[in-house]
């Protein structure tokens, strides 16, 4: 284990005086939070970025409203994907040329799974099993059975689980499997896998390799390149505050770019879209990935997210994150032992994202009452009660608060009301 020891703060004020000594502490100004909200949830929408508003207003005013198309060139909106793509590499550490920003995640990882299973196609056609993991978010399972199905010929998704990724696939790793799909931190528990050896385990067995990124890009230090991933997708709308519905990223690795097209091959993906020619002719390198028109006011705000992203210590970010969540345990072991509530964020760092889970055969209800209090975290299926922990606008003083309404919640039952039995669409 390499978690190194910590003395836990014992009173607010500890963890105030950890607050002001806080590298990061002037980045919570770059956000807008409610007043009397404590967020923990960035790992589903991240926070407002300041200049969100005034940026719309100002592709809407001037680009849009006075520019009109000649906004296309002269505002930059033609290379969007890929000038806020050179932004998302330097965060993820993709390299130049690797990443555009485009679509969604979950539309990426069907254009990044085709052009790979296109490729082993060739290399090692008789591979044709994806595997992933049986606890990844919905949408990436989904979107590879949606594949498989599309493909025929006995393609098939196999699901493994978490603890078979960790210990470097001893069972399911066999000649069949041709793609591996795996979200580097899993949403319900925080359980972080290790890029660079995970992926060499995936190589040795003769497959390829797409990291979900998700719940890690703009959390920790990442470094697809040097890792010897082949492909990687993720969202900007969640650690990288790109605002709600903000587009998705897709980075390949370099020698990959040209062997293969993606079936998704729309005119921005084209070699030269305003030749208006019948044919597709993709165009080289990373702009193969992109489709079609993109959301050019999504986009010009998520960057706001990026360029704060990008000028932050990707190292401070995770030495915060971490201190965090070792507070988040170490308070719950020590102030909700009363209490039929379970830790399922691994304690060792290496295996730990970004945020903090925890069960509770009332977790719904239990969220529901923190929210009333406005601490807003979230709730997902069965039992789980997350709470995310973005070290740009979260503070020590945060957690303490967190723990302690928890606490007071679960001592008196305040979640047994009958307005926290009631579920909205989203949890
Ligand atoms: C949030 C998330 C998504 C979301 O996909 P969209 O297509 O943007 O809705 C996909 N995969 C993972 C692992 C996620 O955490």
């Amino acid at each position: 284990m390499t978690t190194p020891e910590h003395s836990t703060p014992r009173d607010r004020k500890a963890c105030e005086r950890l607050d002001a000594e806080d590298p990061l502490r002037s980045f919570k100004d770059e956000f807008i939070l409610p007043p009397d909200t404590i967020y923990l949830d960035g790992n589903s929408l991240g926070a407002r970025t300041k200049g969100a508003a005034e940026r719309a207003q100002e592709v809407i005013e001037d680009e849009w409203g006075t520019g009109l198309i000649r906004s296309s060139n002269t505002a930059g909106w033609f290379d969007l994907p890929a000038t806020l793509g050179e932004k998302v590499a330097g965060i993820v550490g993709g390299g130049a040329g690797s990443t555009v920003v485009t679509d969604t995640t979950s539309i990426n990882l069907f254009k990044a799974a085709s052009a790979a299973l296109k490729m082993q196609a060739t290399d090692a056609p008789e591979r044709r099993v994806i595997l992933t993991q049986r606890e990844n978010f919905p949408s990436d399972i989904y979107m590879l059975q949606g594949l498989a199905e599309q493909l025929g010929d006995d393609y098939e998704v196999r699901l493994v689980d978490d603890e078979e990724v960790t210990a470097g696939f001893p069972n399911t790793m066999s000649d069949e499997v041709a793609l591996v799909v795996l979200t580097h931190v899993n949403y319900r528990t925080g359980r972080l896998f290790e890029m660079e050896s995970t992926t060499s385990a995936i190589h040795a067995g003769g497959a390829m390799v797409i990291w979900d990124l998700c719940h890690s890009a703009g959390a920790l230090e990442i470094d697809l390149a040097g890792s010897g991933a082949d492909m990687a997708i993720g969202c900007t709308y969640k650690f990288l505050n790109g605002g709600p519905g903000s587009p998705a990223f897709i980075w390949v690795a370099e020698a990959l770019q040209n062997r293969f097209t993606q079936p998704l091959s729309g005119w921005w993906g084209h070699a030269k879209p305003f030749e208006m020619s019948p044919d597709y002719a993709p165009a080289d390198g990373i702009r193969r990935y992109l489709t079609g028109t993109q959301g050019v006011i999504s986009m010009s705000v998520a960057e706001l997210g990026l360029d704060i992203a990008a000028r932050a210590d990707m190292a401070a970010v995770r030495a915060k994150s971490l201190a965090l969540s070792d507070l988040f345990i170490d308070l719950i072991e020590a102030r909700l032992s009363d209490h039929p509530v379970d830790i399922v964020t691994p304690r060792e760092h290496e295996h730990r994202g970004s945020q903090v889970s925890i069960t509770h055969p009332e977790g719904f209800a239990i969220m529901s009452a923190l929210i009333e209090r406005g601490i807003i975290g979230d709730y997902r299926e069965p039992e789980v009660l997350r709470f995310g922990l973005t070290p740009l606008y979260t503070g020590f003083t945060d957690v303490w608060d967190t723990v302690e309404a928890l606490r007071d919640i679960l001592d008196n039952h305040a979640w047994d009301a009958p307005q926290h039995k009631v579920r909205g669409a989203v949890t």
